[in-house]
């Protein structure tokens, strides 16, 4: 073992206390009403689709991120399909997409029958980098009468969606205006991110469409689900439509006028995620005071530091990451081996998304921050609960 990868235990030790049993990357704290809520859905009858949580939920979560509509789905993967479905994206375009991301991401781009093409993090934010992809944009991209077309592949460009890498915003200005230079949506992916802000706006509500994920091991969490934010009325009618099996109103006429989907959360499962919402706010508290502890102790040693905001951004600290100085597999892998030994169950960053077999074709910039990055990151625990131990 390293001496790195020993100290790096050490600290771990003294900060992830646990008792007796591995400490996981992320657990969820359920530590308010979900029982009574759930037991009320059960007592009543309202499990499915119609019930009061949902409707509770979609305004809890409107009114923690300021959106002008918020639609709960099944999960973040079809919230993000959707959102990519309503701003235009038809199979055989292509969305620019983060390599340094979660799979799903760049899965719900290929759902739709479209094509990740795949752009560089900043080193700043760990997500995407606007300054590259103005570069990018200038050499590959041209404007055509329907639209803005990559003039190596002949493929239109659809999208822009950039993801809030482990909670931290990236830098959406720049991006927003690259963005409109081109004519290009945005939807965020801020499945990572609820509660984090950017210029103090709440991220997932600062392009005009994002996404957010209640799977287990996010913030919040409903079991599984996601939501659609949007201040365009137009597309929350689409949204709203069109996960619901675009079922036109009526008392008890079924009629549909196109091919709809049912990507509707059921109440249980927003009945948790009320309880959970209600105890955002000490969670957010408790992950960041986390990530404070580990930026104190790991800056007494060399060779690591911790990952911390840019200064325009607030994060809500999903995954604390450690950052190796310099990229070394090796020595990373000496880091997890020796963590995991001590029950301490850290985690590197997704492999990239370029190199995963299925979107190894896919056209790309150069890939070099992401590169480095994802040698040099090392998850550590990171649940909400950790801080009350
Ligand atoms: C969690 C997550 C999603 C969505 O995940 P679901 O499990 O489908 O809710 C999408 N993108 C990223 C980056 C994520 O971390």
């Amino acid at each position: 073992m390293t001496d790195l990868a020993h100290e790096i235990t050490d600290i771990l030790r003294r900060i992830a206390r646990h008792d007796n049993r591995p400490v996981p990357l992320y657990e969820p704290r359920l530590a308010g009403r979900e029982w009574d809520y759930v037991k009320e859905c059960l007592d009543t009858g309202w499990v499915s689709y119609a019930g009061s949580y949902v409707t509770k939920f979609e305004a809890m979560l409107k009114d923690q991120t300021n959106a002008g509509d918020c639609a709960v789905v099944v999960n973040g993967t079809v919230a993000i399909e959707m959102a990519l479905r309503v701003v235009g994206v038809k199979p055989g375009d292509e969305v620019l997409s983060p390599s340094l991301t979660f799979v799903a991401t760049n899965n719900a781009i290929a759902h739709i029958g479209a094509v990740p093409h795949f752009c560089d993090s900043a080193a700043n934010t760990l997500g995407m980098d606007p300054e590259k992809l103005a570069a990018h944009l200038a050499e590959i991209a041209e404007r055509r009468d329907d639209g803005v077309y990559n003039r190596r592949t002949g493929r239109r460009l659809a999208a822009v969606m950039p993801m809030h890498c482990f909670g931290h915003p990236v830098d959406m200005d720049p991006l927003l205006d690259l963005a409109a230079e081109w004519a290009l949506p945005v939807i965020e992916d801020a499945t990572e991110s609820l509660g984090s802000r950017y210029k103090n706006r709440p991220t997932g509500n600062i392009a005009a469409i994002g996404t957010l994920s209640f799977n287990g091991n996010k913030i919040v969490t409903t079991g599984g689900g996601g939501a659609i934010l949007t201040r365009d009325p137009d597309l929350s009618r689409r949204i709203r439509h069109l996960t619901t099996t675009a079922k036109l109103p009526h008392a008890w006429d079924f009629n549909h006028d196109e091919v709809g989907w049912n990507y509707r959360l059921p109440n249980v499962n927003a009945a948790i995620g009320c309880a959970q919402l209600e105890q955002l706010a000490g969670n957010l508290a408790n992950k960041r005071a986390l990530a404070q502890r580990y930026q104190e102790a790991f800056s007494q040693l060399d060779g690591v530091r911790i990952f911390e905001d840019a200064p325009f951004a607030t994060s809500n600290y999903w995954l604390v990451a450690l950052l190796l100085e310099l990229p070394d597999s090796d020595l990373r892998e000496a880091v997890l081996t020796a963590t995991h030994a001590a029950g301490f169950l850290c985690r590197p960053a997704w492999r990239l998304n370029h190199q995963l077999p299925m979107y190894r074709d896919c056209p790309r910039m150069d890939l070099s921050t992401a590169e480095n990055l994802q040698a040099r990151i090392i998850n550590l625990p990171s649940s909400p609960g950790l801080q009350g131990l």
